[in-house]
């Protein structure tokens, strides 16, 4: 594994992005209102996802983020976690560990309830995903509110891992959600609305 800050890449990359290539990004992202609930402002990444050079350029600007955490795993938030996690830890030569929705991982796992705006959620990892003091990024695709990856964060705690980065295609920064997570692992976002 290469753990080597390539600093060009990152100047290649241009991170952080220039205006003109978080704009680049943005137009291959969709908004489609009221999904899945009404008042939702949706942001779908299929778009992005089919179009070649932007899913290149967005997974290589994030691979080079991780890279410079140094992490032994890319931990994927399901679900749309997994589909950019794997393809960066992939790239990282480094696991990747899923974390999951109740019920869906098949060995002994550590789960962790947490408080939505009404009710309740959970999300599960194998017991034995990680060893003490490993060093872990959390990648999602997007972050709101921070529920979701505030949880993931005191999930790999509780199995004692060092969360050193949890990262993000992209952040809705209007919703104050990166201020919910903890401070003293790199957060950071492709781009931002
Ligand atoms: P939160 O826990 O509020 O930060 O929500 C983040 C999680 O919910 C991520 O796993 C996202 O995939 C999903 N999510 C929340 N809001 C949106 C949105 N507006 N568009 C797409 N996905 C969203």
């Amino acid at each position: 594994m290469s753990t080597q800050v390539d600093k060009s890449k990152l100047e290649q990359l241009g991170l952080p992005l220039s205006t003109e290539k978080q704009d680049w990004i943005k137009s291959k992202i969709r908004d489609i209102p009221d999904f899945p609930k009404p008042g939702i402002m949706f942001k779908d990444l299929t778009p992005l996802l089919k179009d070649v050079d932007a899913f290149t350029f967005a997974i290589d600007a994030l691979t080079e983020k991780c890279r410079a955490l140094n992490p032994k795993y890319i931990a994927g938030i399901e679900a749309r976690g997994f589909i950019l996690g794997p393809i960066i830890a992939y790239k990282l030569g480094v696991g990747f560990v899923p974390i999951r929705k109740p019920g869906k991982l098949p060995h002994v796992v550590q789960k962790l309830e947490y408080a939505l705006e009404y009710g309740t959620d959970c999300i599960e990892v194998h017991a034995d995903a990680v060893e003490k003091n490993d060093r872990v990024v959390l990648i999602d695709d997007l972050l709101a509110t921070g529920g979701t990856a505030g949880a993931a964060y005191k999930l790999m705690q509780v199995l004692g891992a060092n969360v050193v980065g949890i990262g993000f295609l992209v952040e809705l920064a209007f919703l104050g959600g990166r201020t919910k997570l903890p401070q003293d692992a790199e957060i950071f976002s492709l781009i931002s609305y």
